[in-house]
């Protein structure tokens, strides 16, 4: 079996999803699952259903409906006749959807969060499956919240590996399936998120869970490149590289491919394939074992709105184990990420991510214990395979806050 991962910018509209046919026509689709994400931005248009909800502002129905109407648009730019189907189908979701607002008495954002934002993904998918089985792409629809079991740690759920091996094993491999990405469900029945961007990540645990041949992520660029071409001129395609370099790039934050993608593959040998759904007889990048990076030339990786964090002990004591633990133990508390750390005798600094608005709640902890000082939306840079060119053109950006060299990796915080 393969096993294709399109997301939000593959399926923003009628046009993108007609290439995706035609991508499914040039690669052929027997024994494929194929896994997408909701259409275009609509994961963003369902976060501040979200928020309207979670806040009671008198704009929900507005935003409910501007997320309708994206869909009503796409809807009838694809079909041509026989509409009826597939508009039953898409209001059952929007009832589900008001069912839940009407219904729900539990007030956990996070809760909330992952029971609407799943929304995205079963409506594309719904109406991908309903059009490509219209023109003749034989296709089962699946519910991947029946197959990917997690456990209820709402908005970045684990997977229970057990039971969703269990399950996805259950799967025909001679057919076509379509499914969702980012979604799994708890024991108890409630939805989970799997963390922003996850649905490469659910098509790496597709994979891994059906021995598959290969991953393919279709892209709206050419491969993975050695930065990220909306902030860096002249991106250039690497045509290769390893699991290892590929965990590294999406761990320092290179946001093709979600860092957790990775892992799956590469206990099983499979390998994935980073391709442009536009240039079809462009072969994009292959990460797999042993495949060295080709060409071996510096990448470059940004990060931006970080938090650059100095902590040190009210007393002048040294910043040692006992302090350090302590000072861990609070960022882990409020769900901060850590993406670089800097320890000297009497300070400690930290570059941090606040991916779930908990910094001043994390602050008024923390300043009770520590002396900090902090600068916001500061930018992470990360030079793979540095050299002194390569780390100078970064060194131009802006202010340096923060600089660490190690082995051929030099990361910069910039103001
Ligand atoms: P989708 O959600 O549709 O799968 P994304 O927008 O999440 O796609 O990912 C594709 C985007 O990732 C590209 O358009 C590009 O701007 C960005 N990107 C960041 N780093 C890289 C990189 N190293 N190589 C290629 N694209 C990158
Ligand atoms: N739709 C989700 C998001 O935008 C998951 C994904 O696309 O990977 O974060
Ligand atoms: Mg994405």
């Amino acid at each position: 079996m393969k096993i294709f991962k399109f997301g939000g910018a593959s399926v923003k509209d009628a046009e993108s999803i007609k290439n995706v046919v035609r991508v499914l026509q040039h690669e052929g689709f027997e024994n494929t699952l194929i896994v997408i994400s909701a259409m275009g931005k609509m994961t963003n248009a369902f976060e501040e259903i979200i928020h309207s909800y979670h806040t009671k502002k008198d704009d929900l129905s507005q935003k409910i409906e501007f997320v309708r109407t994206y869909h009503f648009n796409i809807i009838d730019n694809l079909f041509t006749n026989n509409k009826a189907t597939i508009i039953l189908e898409i209001e059952q979701f929007f009832g589900q959807l008001s069912g839940f607002l009407i219904k729900n008495k539990i007030k956990d954002y996070n809760f909330i969060y992952d029971q609407i934002i799943g929304f995205g993904e079963l409506l594309s998918t719904k109406i991908v499956s309903i059009y490509l089985n219209e023109i003749g792409i034989v296709n089962s629809w699946i519910d991947v919240r029946n197959y990917i079991k997690t456990d209820d740690n709402y908005r970045d759920a684990y997977v229970n590996w057990e039971s969703t091996l269990q399950n996805i094993s259950t799967l025909n491999p001679n057919n076509l399936y379509i499914t969702q990405g980012f979604l799994g469900r708890t024991p108890q029945g409630n939805t989970t998120s799997l963390g922003r961007e996850g649905s490469d990540y659910s098509a790496a645990i597709f994979a891994y869970c059906l021995n598959a041949d290969s991953l393919t992520i279709w892209k709206d660029v050419d491969g993975v490149l050695n930065a990220d071409p909306r902030f860096f001129n002249n991106a250039q395609l690497l045509q290769q590289i390893s699991y290892g370099e590929a965990i590294e790039m999406a761990f320092y934050g290179a946001s093709v491919i979600h860092p957790k993608t990775l892992k799956p593959l590469e206990n099983k040998n499979i390998p994935l394939f980073v391709r442009s759904f536009f240039d079809l007889e462009s072969k994009g990048t292959i990460v797999g074992k042993g495949h060295h990076l080709l060409p071996e030339i510096p990448c470059f990786i940004l990060k931006q709105q970080q938090i650059l964090v100095s902590i040190a002990a009210l007393d002048f004591s040294f910043m040692v184990e006992y302090n350090l633990s302590d000072i861990f133990k609070i960022l882990h508390n409020y769900k901060l990420k850590v993406n670089l750390i800097q320890n000297s005798a009497l300070s400690f600094s930290v570059c941090i991510e606040d991916k779930f608005n908990n910094f001043q709640q994390f602050l008024s902890e923390i300043n009770q214990k520590y002396k900090v000082t902090y600068s916001e939306n500061v930018s992470l840079y990360t030079v793979r395979h540095a050299n002194e060119e390569a780390v100078n053109t970064i060194e131009e950006k802006g202010e340096i806050l923060l600089k660490q060299a190690t082995k051929g990796t030099v990361q910069l915080v910039l103001k």
